[in-house]
Formats: structure tokens, sequence, C-alpha cells
């Protein structure tokens, strides 16, 4: 078994990649998992693999895979696998590095328990692992360990944030603003749910330039759905948790508009 995609820098932890030739791939099964689309999977020689098996809990709008798992009531795909476990435990083992990965997983996707979707089965997944072992401090030590770049540059977004006519939060953060601030693209986009504490604000967006001078936003609602906005913009994701790669900061004014069109819709619904 091998894995292979991109990294991100925080989860080395958890272990690496695998780097792979492409003579790899011949007659392998390939396992994506927590991917919407084929075309956002990390490493497109997916393709040159003998069969493929989709697990996900994104809203199936592009299926693929001769198998497809696909649970929109999961809040993570970790608690699926976790849950994949529990079903056939008698023939599978699940040893402590794999238990602290699946944590981890299940506890960056639900906010630490906080999203929507976290239900009983989250729990009895988490239960399962701690079973098993895991060594939660270490994951929880690992997540709120910042860099002081980064704690400043969440100073900044904080001081510099706007807000559209019926109250969507947005940040715009340019490459040359992240620079500025030395920190990462990821390190910054982390940041997304800094916009997320106000009473009038029912969406909210973190707009990042990312290479090639690409517009990507982060888009996050606690009221009224904004996949099917983000699916607009080449993009898509959960009923309230969406992102869309809009290419230009012109597109991005345009993506605000239709936000704050849908902000506004939300607010004539919950003030009639
Ligand atoms: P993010 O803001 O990157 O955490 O993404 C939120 C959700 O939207 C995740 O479930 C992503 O898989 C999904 N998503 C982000 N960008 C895109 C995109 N360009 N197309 C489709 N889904 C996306």
């Amino acid at each position: 078994i091998y894995v292979v995609g991109e990294e991100t820098e925080y989860l080395h932890f958890l272990g690496r990649t695998d780097h792979l030739e492409d003579s790899d791939f011949e007659g392998a099964l390939i396992i994506a998992v927590d991917t919407a689309n084929l075309n956002r999977l990390g490493d497109p020689r997916y393709a040159l693999g003998e069969r493929l098996i989709k697990i996900d809990h994104h809203i199936d709008v592009a299926p693929y895979g001769e198998v497809s798992w696909v649970d929109t009531s999961a809040p993570a795909v970790a608690q699926m696998i976790v849950e994949f476990y529990q079903t056939f435990q008698k023939k599978l083992t699940c040893p402590p590095e794999a238990a602290l990965a699946l944590y981890t997983g299940i506890l960056t996707d639900t906010g630490r328990f906080k999203y929507a979707g976290v239900s009983e089965r989250t729990f009895q997944a988490v239960a399962t692992l701690y079973r098993i072992g895991v060594d939660a401090q270490v994951v929880h030590t690992v997540l709120d360990t910042k860099s002081e770049p980064l704690v400043r540059f969440k100073g900044y977004i904080l001081l510099n944030y706007q807000k559209t006519e019926n109250g969507v939060a947005y940040i715009k953060i340019t490459e040359a603003l992240r620079q500025e601030h030395g920190v990462s693209m990821e390190e910054a986009s982390s940041l997304v749910n800094e916009l997320g504490v106000f009473e009038d604000s029912p969406i909210w967006v973190l707009l990042a330039e990312y290479e090639e001078a690409i517009v990507r936003a982060r888009i996050r609602s606690k009221g009224p759905r904004i996949d099917d906005v983000a699916n607009q913009f080449e993009g898509g994701g959960h009923m309230r948790a969406s992102g869309a790669n809009v290419g230009t900061w012109d597109k991005a004014e345009d993506l605000l508009n239709a936000l704050d069109a849908r902000a506004k819709e939300y607010k004539a619904q919950t003030t009639a």
C-alpha cells in the first residue's frame, strides 16, 4: 500500500507520501479518498491504475470509480474508514499509527467536533480509536502550535477584513501581502474561520492568490447554502463549506456579489 498526493506540512508527524514511478501504478487498485472530482485528485497517475474506488463525503456531483462509496452524512472520510474497520473488525487490524491518522482526520474535518454532521457515530468512531490507544494530546499539541508570523497575520486579518452590504465578511490575500507577512499560502488560508464569528455575517470568505495569480476562495456559511454558488465559479464542496477557483480578482468580485445576494435572501427569510 502506497500513499500519493500533495503533502500538508503540519501533518508530517503522521508520515510522508511515497514517491512512485509511473510503472508502480500498473495493475494497481487506486483508492481515492475525500475528493469529489477526478480532476482534483492529488496525483493524475490514478489513470494508470487498473481499478478505481471512490470513498468520499462530498455531494456527488461528479461520480467516478467502479466502486463508489459516498456518504454525505459523514463529517469526515476518516470516520467512514473507522466505520469500515468497525464492520469488518474480525478480519482487519488497525495499527496505532493508522489510528492516529484517522483520529487526526476526524478532528480536523469536524473542526474539533464543532461542524454540522458530527453525530453519535463520530464519537463511536473516536471511542474505537481510543480503544486502540490513540494519543489525542499529540494531535492537539500539533494543531495548537502556530508560528509567530501566522499569529501576527491573524491579527492583520482581524484588523483588515471587509464586509459586503448584506454582511458577507471577507479578506483578500495577495501574494505580495502573504510574502510581506512571511506566511505560507497554506498557513494564510487556514485562517478562514477567524471571520466566522460575526453575528450579522452568515457567510464569510477568504480569497487568496495562488501560483500564477490564480485566485481561490474558501467559502463558509452558518446559515444559507453556498455550494451552488461555488458551483457557478468552478468550485463546489459541502452545503456550508465550499471552495472555488475563481481565477481573477475581477471574478472574485462577481463571487462576492453572488454571495451577497445569497446573504440578502437569507436575511429576508430569517427576519420574515
Ligand atoms: P476548502 O475551503 O479548500 O477547505 O474547501 C472546502 C470544501 O470545498 C472542501 O470539501 C473541498 O473539497 C471543496 N472544494 C474546494 N475547492 C473546490 C473546487 N475548486 N471545486 C470543487 N470543490 C472544491
